[in-house]
């Protein structure tokens, strides 16, 4: 075989290229395999993933924890659910192991012994890794595809699989060159939009709060509507929000924002575990018993030391040094309603640069979903984030990235050995089904629909009136008068 001539060329060495170019390998022993990577070592994605501890797979996948052509997966995922990625991960050396809410970590927690095993796993198998090879083209040959590189190089293979990754996180190797590589090749591709990524909201909110996380309940709010409720780690940044809350819940904010004519977005935060009326009478009984206190520390116990004092200088414009005998009724129904929803508009997100994973890519109507293979080029195979799939937080996007790579990898093989794909496989069971029905959320929060715009002192900024609250009138307080921007 000439020098450059390949059985299989894989483009890209991530998560789905490598796992690929294994399952090809272990599939048809001899095959001439290469991983082709536009950066200078292949898996930098891989070693960031999962804060550096990798989250492999999440024993719970189902397809709600999937958007986009999610029916297209189907068969992937059934043919090679977490169980049957873990067992693969064990047969290579990694052993994992499960955590919290079914996510899955190497024993090592380490990212990096799992790159460490792809790498020597490809070496042991014979797969030649070539870096620094950024594929630009792809032309049919009589033998297969002639791939060629930014710089000139050449290969030609008899068959190409492209794992070519998402736009998501460049400073990782997310690039828009698989894209164009497979639309040079007649495939079509779906608007993209960054997916968990943090979201940008009035600073003048956040910036004060800068580096507080605490653990609650967000609703990501489109125009009038709920569309998603998530709980976990919610992090004030310089910019807005960020934590695994907020990542999850970011996919429809960036969606809902990428439109021609978006409508209003909000996340509401709520701060305290309980509902307005609870927290109304909760702080009704701390008036009464801490009234010789500062409002300094009124909120202290109760939220964060730094969101409770913010709280209060927002929402009834006293100042901290005043005693908690000052608050008026309405001003702790106004504290109840900001502490129970606070509203907050998104602006943007933080985009692809710094999302985890892109949302949309390469539509599959002309990929088949029972070997990968383009259904436009014969010897085409396309696997991983490349595709119009993206999962949420929890090991859902590797576990995806794995599954297509072995099912490409598997049928790229054999379609050059001539053996049949195994019969029976439609006989699995379909991962739609695996994860238990989410039980009821725990409080019965109110969900609050968001302000009317023009009225928003929230988010127009708009300083307190001084007669704004009528302690003797509480008709008077509207959601939309619930917080303000700090007095000067
Ligand atoms: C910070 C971070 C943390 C994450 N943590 C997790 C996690 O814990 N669990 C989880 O499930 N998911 C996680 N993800 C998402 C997950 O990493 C991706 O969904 C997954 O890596 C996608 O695999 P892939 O092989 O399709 O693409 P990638 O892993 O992106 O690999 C694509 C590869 O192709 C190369 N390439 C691109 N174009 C070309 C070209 N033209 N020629 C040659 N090479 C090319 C790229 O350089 C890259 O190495 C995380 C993502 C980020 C950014």
């Amino acid at each position: 075989m000439s020098e450059n001539l390949y059985d299989i060329a894989v483009i890209g060495g991530g998560a789905s290229g490598m796992m690929a170019a294994l399952s090809a390998a272990k599939t048809a022993p001899g095959l001439r395999i290469a991983v082709l990577e536009r950066l200078n070592r292949v898996g930098k994605k891989l070693m960031a993933t999962g804060n550096g501890r990798c989250n492999l797979t999440n024993t719970r996948a189902s397809e709600k924890d999937y958007h986009g052509s999610v029916a297209f997966m189907r068969f992937a995922m059934s043919m090679f659910p977490p169980e049957k990625v873990m067992e693969r991960f064990r047969e290579l050396g990694v052993w994992p192991k499960e955590e919290e809410g079914g996510r899955v970590y190497p024993m090592s927690d380490q990212a990096s012994s799992v790159l460490d095993t792809l790498r020597l796993s490809m070496e042991e198998a014979g797969i030649e890794e070539i870096c620094d090879f950024e594929a630009c083209e792809l032309a049919r040959t009589k033998l297969g595809y002639r791939v060629s590189a930014k710089d000139g190089r050449q290969i030609v293979a008899r068959r190409v699989i492209c794992a070519a990754g998402g736009a998501a996180s460049p400073s990782l190797g997310g690039s828009a060159s698989g894209y164009r590589l497979m639309e040079s090749c007649g495939h079509e591709s779906t608007a993209r939009f960054p997916a968990l990524v943090q979201l940008k909201a009035n600073p003048e909110y956040t910036r004060p709060l800068k580096g507080i996380k605490y653990s609650g309940d967000i609703d990501l709010i489109v125009g009038d509507k709920v569309r998603r409720t998530e709980t976990g780690e919610i992090l004030f940044t310089e910019y807005g929000l960020s934590g695994i809350a907020v990542m999850q819940v970011s996919r429809i904010a960036a969606q809902a924002l990428s439109q021609k004519r978006p409508q209003p977005v909000y996340a509401c935060l709520h701060l305290v575990p309980m509902n307005r009326e609870e927290a109304y009478g909760l702080l009704k009984k701390r008036r009464g018993m801490l009234s010789g206190r500062t409002l300094e520390n009124f909120l202290t116990g109760l939220v964060n030391k730094r969101v409770g004092q913010m709280m209060i200088k927002w929402t009834t414009g006293l100042s901290l040094s005043e005693t908690s005998g000052a608050l008026t009724d309405a001003h702790l129904d106004a504290l109840a309603e900001s502490l129970t929803g606070w509203m907050i508009e998104i602006t943007g997100t933080q985009g692809l640069e710094q999302a985890q994973v892109t949302a949309g890519g390469v539509r599959t109507q002309d990929i088949n979903p029972e070997t990968m293979e383009s259904m436009l080029a014969d010897g085409l195979y396309l696997t991983g984030e490349l595709l119009d799939v993206d999962g949420d937080c929890g090991g859902f996007n590797l576990q995806w990235a794995w599954a297509s790579g072995m099912l490409a990898g598997e049928s790229c093989a054999r379609s050059l050995t001539g053996e049949k794909q195994p019969a029976g496989r439609r006989d699995k069971p379909v991962f739609e089904n695996r994860r238990p029905e989410k039980a009821p959320a725990k409080a019965p929060y109110e969900r609050r629909t968001p302000p009317e715009r023009s009225k928003s002192s929230v988010r127009q900024g708009r300083p307190a009136k001084k007669d704004e609250y009528r302690s003797d009138d509480r008709r008077d307080l509207r959601p939309s008068k619930g917080m303000r921007k700090p007095h000067d």
